[in-house]
């Protein structure tokens, strides 16, 4: 059995390092904020905050920035988050393209690369594009490549955040029980955070975007994939093995296709841009009158959401079938999600919303207030997420700097290969 001498180390310390987050949650939620501020927020004394804050001063996780006049007696000194004194890298492992980022603290994208990727290619050659990708940008990066204190990787899921591992994500071809976190680690020797892209840029929203001044919100990505990002209390929920929010393989016909997470008829296979553009596709290749074959130039190759949101516009009757549809099974989908998890709000992300976002919102609110819970469909917002196509890559150097912010030294101590 421990002696007690342990024991009661460990307490201070957990403690400390739990006010310490907290204290820099605040702080980030309340740019400019005081120590005295700070005190009535958190509850903690004024010489706890004066510690903790010299304690963050010195670590350079925040600044003294100006003086606020705006409170009787003296001036106030405003603390920040140092947004600058250190940098992220995010990476967005799409089914489609690998992008990778270096963002500062604030979310702001300092650099960007990207490359063509393609989900049937096999891992070591995904792995292979990634880990030049890195090469890469870190070599752009100067001098900022010093501040680079963590890798945030964004993939579909399922995966384990805990164990860094993708496990098996649908129509991801060969990724099963990939160690992403582990390669790269003894790759970059950098601190590597992984999690589904859902969630990452529900994170991403919430810190930087549309969800700022909500802490109860569904991010609702309807990109190659469809799933969600639950933010609860301002936390995102993972579920027990880290599936929660796979909306996108929920049932929506009960007849439907066989679908490769092993379900039926699942959403995912009726509103993705995937799912889209093979309907418009198929509608072309059968001879449909349509506008699609003028703005696709003839080849249905071509085809995609934002040609099928123009032809809409302009009242192509195939385009406002295909997005009526979207709407059923989407306002479906989303009456579920509020029925079911009650949130202030429900964003809509990712390609289909960025193409077709105007020509959804509406029909979705009304579908919505016609359909979900009185009590809640009076007052949940439906809007379109605003970070865009940067929500994958924001949302992964969101990992980090989460990371950053909840845990200082694990990640700026964390151990340095001699590779990098
Ligand atoms: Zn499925």
């Amino acid at each position: 059995m421990r002696s007690s001498q342990p024991q009661a180390r460990l307490g201070p310390p957990t403690i400390r390092s739990g006010n310490r987050a907290g204290v820099l949650e605040v702080i980030r939620r309340n740019q400019g904020i005081s120590r005295a501020e700070l005190s009535r927020h958190t509850g903690l004394t004024h010489a706890a905050i004066s510690n903790i804050v010299g304690e963050l001063l010195e670590q350079g996780l925040i600044i003294e920035d100006g003086q606020s006049s705006a409170e009787l007696g003296r001036p106030r000194i405003r603390l920040t988050i140092n947004a600058t004194r250190y940098a992220v890298i995010g990476v967005d492992l799409a089914r489609s393209q690998i992008r990778a980022i270096v963002s500062d603290l604030q979310g702001n994208i300092l650099r960007s690369i990207s490359a063509a990727s393609t989900y049937d290619h096999p891992v070591e050659i995904t792995l292979s594009t990634l880990t030049e990708l890195l090469e890469q940008l870190l070599a752009d990066c100067g001098e900022l490549c010093g501040r680079i204190v963590g890798i945030g990787v964004g993939a579909p899921g399922p995966l384990s955040a805990a164990e860094g591992t993708i496990l098996s994500p649908p129509n991801f071809g060969s990724w099963r029980n990939v160690p992403i976190k582990q390669i790269l680690e003894e790759r970059f020797g950098l601190p590597v955070f992984i999690d589904n892209d859902a969630n990452g840029c529900a994170l991403a929203e919430g810190w930087f975007g549309a969800g700022r001044t909500f802490e109860d919100f569904i991010y609702l990505a309807i990109g190659t994939g469809v799933g969600a990002g639950i933010m609860t209390g301002g936390v995102i929920q993972r579920g027990v093995h880290g599936i929660a929010g796979e909306v996108g393989h929920t049932t929506i016909e009960v007849a439907g296709p066989h679908c490769t997470c092993g379900n039926y008829g699942c959403l995912e296979l009726y509103t993705s841009a995937t799912a889209l553009v093979q309907a418009a596709q198929q509608a072309m290749m059968c001879g449909e009158d349509t506008m699609l074959t003028d703005i696709c130039a003839g080849q249905p190759q071509s085809m995609s959401v934002e040609a099928i949101a123009i032809a809409a516009r302009r009242g192509d009757l195939l385009s406002l079938r295909l997005i009526d549809q979207e709407i059923q099974y989407l306002g479906a989908a989303i009456v579920s999600l509020i029925n079911l998890l009650d949130p202030q709000a429900v964003f809509l992300g990712r390609e289909v919303a960025q193409a077709a976002g105007d020509l959804l919102l509406e029909p979705l609110r009304a579908l919505v207030a016609k359909r979900a819970f009185s009590v809640a469909a009076e007052q949940v917002q439906i809007l379109c997420a605003t970070l865009g196509n940067d929500a994958p890559v924001i949302g992964a150097a969101c990992l980090v700097i989460q990371e950053l912010f909840r845990s200082p030294e694990r990640v700026l101590h964390a151990e340095r290969m001699p590779s990098r």
